[in-house]
């Protein structure tokens, strides 16, 4: 046999078992790894995600937090995992900011995983310590420049959005502030509410009802706008200071996962989010559902590229790295 034929007889033979395969797919359970502890922003999308995938996937999805390393550690692990749809990552901004605050990553950001597409858009709030001396965003500043050498930022290690948002805090307020890393902001809630650490910057998903509640208090959002479920919190525009930041979340299974997976996970992801109770969870947590085009691999693809490129001056400038 000549050797393109042989060639088209492999593809073929491939491409059959691939179909065949995202036939039968999902015959059991797929585990969904969260980078980050149980209880915090990014597990509790997960855990809203997950369920309503399942019901369309006819398969229980299972959340697993392997933490370490501000997320990359989690990301390491589906990266490395079987590339067969069973073992998918939802991480967030730190797949992209990670690629320039890392020296060595245990992975390739573009070529280890296969994207499936965009999950929400949630802003993040800074808040304190239910008795920290500060009834506002000027008194926060004052007591973190008057208590500099004590003052304690909680994040989820670097490469977090945590520790992005506690960046440009610092470099607005031109003051460094010790950062306390957690295994996830879940755990580092605890902490802020039993008055242990200071302050910290958060995602609205699990900040809301404690902002609601009036358990933490509340000194800014990185939104453009205020915020409906948390109308007395102001923009840190409103505030004098010059910075807005969305953090986006998303799916990612490794890289070599067939198409036609690829294709099923997208349209559970897109099923999901077109959900009326995700919906309205989200919009409870102030976090925006992905539209049903932003919800695919090229958009995610498109998204983590440019997202490089654009925190990547910043994050050099501020020459803040890790190994
Ligand atoms: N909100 C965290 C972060 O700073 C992570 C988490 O979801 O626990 O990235």
């Amino acid at each position: 046999m000549k050797r393109s034929l042989v060639a088209a007889v492999i593809a073929g033979v491939s491409l059959v078992a691939s179909t065949a395969y995202a036939q039968q797919f999902p015959a059991r359970a797929i585990t969904l790894i969260v980078p980050f502890a149980a209880g915090g922003p990014t597990d509790t999308v997960a855990r809203v995600l997950g369920e309503a995938m399942g019901r369309d996937l006819g398969q229980q999805v299972v959340i697993e937090n392997v933490v370490g390393a501000g997320g990359t550690t989690g990301a390491a692990r589906v990266a490395n995992a079987a590339k067969d749809g069973y073992t998918l990552l939802l991480w967030h901004i730190g797949m992209a900011t990670s690629d320039t605050l890392y020296r060595r990553l245990p992975y390739q950001t573009l070529t280890s995983f296969a994207p499936i597409g965009l999950v929400t858009e949630v802003p993040m709030t800074i808040i304190g310590r239910p008795r920290l001396p500060a009834a506002d965003l000027n008194g926060l500043v004052d007591y973190v420049k008057k208590n500099a050498a004590t003052v304690t930022m909680a994040n989820a290690g670097v490469g977090s959005a945590s520790h992005l948002c506690g960046m440009l805090f610092m470099s607005q307020i031109q003051q460094a502030v010790t950062t306390v890393p957690y295994p996830g902001t879940g755990p580092a809630m605890t902490d802020i509410l039993g008055d242990q650490v200071d302050f910290m910057c958060d995602q609205t998903t699990t900040t809301t009802p404690q902002i609601q509640t009036g358990s933490v208090k509340a000194f800014l959002v990185t939104s453009a706008d205020r915020l409906d479920q948390i109308p007395n919190v102001r923009t840190a525009k409103e505030q004098g200071m010059n910075f807005e930041l969305g953090i986006w979340h998303g799916v990612w299974a490794p890289s070599g996962t067939p198409p036609a997976v690829v294709e099923r996970l997208t349209r559970a992801l897109q099923f999901a989010l077109a959900e009326r109770p995700v919906a309205q969870r989200f919009a409870a947590l102030a976090t925006a559902p992905s539209t049903k085009e932003e919800a695919t691999p090229a958009a995610l693809d498109a998204k983590v590229k440019s997202e490089i490129a654009r925190w990547k001056p910043l994050i050099q400038a501020a020459g803040v790295y890790a190994d």
